[in-house]
């Protein structure tokens, strides 16, 4: 097994774009690294990919890893799998972290298959610490805890992979935070030569219509979430309303879109957005531990809710115990005079 420590970072581009979870992982990259004393690279895939190396080297990156080829212009599952996997099988890093998004959840078991390492997705958290197998009656140091819930949130698993490298775990998006750019850190760049097979290029691209996202609950600075304690659908209205006064997007509990009062892209938790915003409105949700696995990382928290024991006040800084129908317009209205 390789000695090296490095941390590699997948980057998801497209069209020049970096995706916000490649900058939260190099961040993250670089404090297990340090932990490891070994280095955060990150290994770009694309075409005519222009500043982008530089960019990451701001963000942390020690050593950026390029393969520019046209045939990696747009993403496709196999010509991308080959590349990461013929670069990580070759170079065996310690970790391989890729984001959670739907190209990354496409790509990274794939990559793990490849290499024959396992693969931990969707982790809310990763440190490096021990492991003893006992069976063995033997300590293996420094290891990447992969820590995620298990069981439907009903506890939170680490898990670890003792025997294979590199460590392999994808990370949905918002729940590391980004680092700042630095102009002042330098990096190395180099370029790799993809070898691709012609079985690589059994699909191809003939042309792409995208859809844009309707609802930006992981951009907007204010979310005010429905639950099930929202009772009709001119009860949500006062949600929206809500939301718009404060310039904020509409979120919501699995309860309340089950209900069908508002649309699946609005749900905040484990199977819904990660979201951290400056203030997130909680109305009628309960807090189960699958929606504060979405949202308890908010920097301020109001709840609203008839139960005094619900464990959304546990998560909350502000707790309104009342009922929703009365709270929301004296909200709404305390706000429209103060905008008057
Ligand atoms: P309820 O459980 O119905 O709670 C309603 C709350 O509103 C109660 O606390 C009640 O006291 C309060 N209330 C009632 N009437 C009023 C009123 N008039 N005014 C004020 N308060 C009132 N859930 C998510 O949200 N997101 C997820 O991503 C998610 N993923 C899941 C994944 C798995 C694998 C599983 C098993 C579950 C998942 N769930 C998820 C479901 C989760 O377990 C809960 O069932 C769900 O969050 C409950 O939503 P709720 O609290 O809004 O509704």
């Amino acid at each position: 097994m390789s000695e090296q420590r490095n941390v590699w970072v997948f980057i998801e581009q497209d069209e020049g774009l970096i995706a916000e979870v490649s900058l939260e992982l190099l961040a993250k990259g670089q404090e297990l690294a340090q932990a490891l004393g070994g280095q955060v690279w990150a290994v770009l895939l694309g075409h005519e990919l222009a500043d982008q190396p530089a960019t990451l080297i701001q963000h942390g990156a020690q050593r950026v890893l390029v393969a520019d080829h046209p045939e990696l212009a747009l993403y496709r599952t196999l010509p991308y799998a080959r590349v990461l996997s013929d670069l990580a099988g070759q170079d065996r890093p310690y970790i391989l972290l890729v984001g959670a998004t739907p190209l990354g959840r496409d790509l990274a078991p794939r990559v793990a298959s490849a290499l024959k390492v396992g693969l931990t997705a969707d982790c809310t958290d990763l440190q490096i610490g021990d492991y003893t197998i006992r069976k063995e009656n033997r300590t293996v140091k420094d290891l990447l805890y992969q820590i995620r819930p298990a069981f439907g949130g009903n506890l939170i698993a680490t898990i670890v992979n003792p025997n294979t490298r590199p460590q392999m775990a994808t990370v949905r998006p918002g729940v590391m935070r980004r680092g700042e750019p630095d102009p002042m850190r330098s990096g190395e760049i180099e370029m790799v030569t993809p070898q691709f097979r012609q079985s690589d290029f059994a699909l191809q691209v003939l042309s792409r219509e995208m859809r844009q996202p309707g609802v930006h609950l992981q951009d907007s600075p204010v979310i005010v979430a429905g639950g099930g304690g929202v009772k009709s659908t001119e009860e949500f209205r006062l949600i929206e309303e809500l939301a718009h006064l404060l310039g904020g997007e509409v979120g919501a509990s699995r309860a309340a879109v089950d209900a069908g009062l508002v649309s699946r892209e609005h749900q905040v938790g484990q199977t819904g957005a990660t979201v951290r915003p400056r203030l997130y409105i909680a109305a009628g949700i309960s807090g189960a531990i699958q929606h504060r696995a979405g949202m308890d990382q908010s920097n301020k928290i109001i709840a609203i809710n008839t139960d005094p024991e619900a464990p959304i006040f546990q998560v909350a800084q502000y707790k309104i115990v009342g009922d929703l129908a009365e709270v929301l317009p004296m909200l709404i209205k305390a706000l429209r005079e103060k905008t008057k």
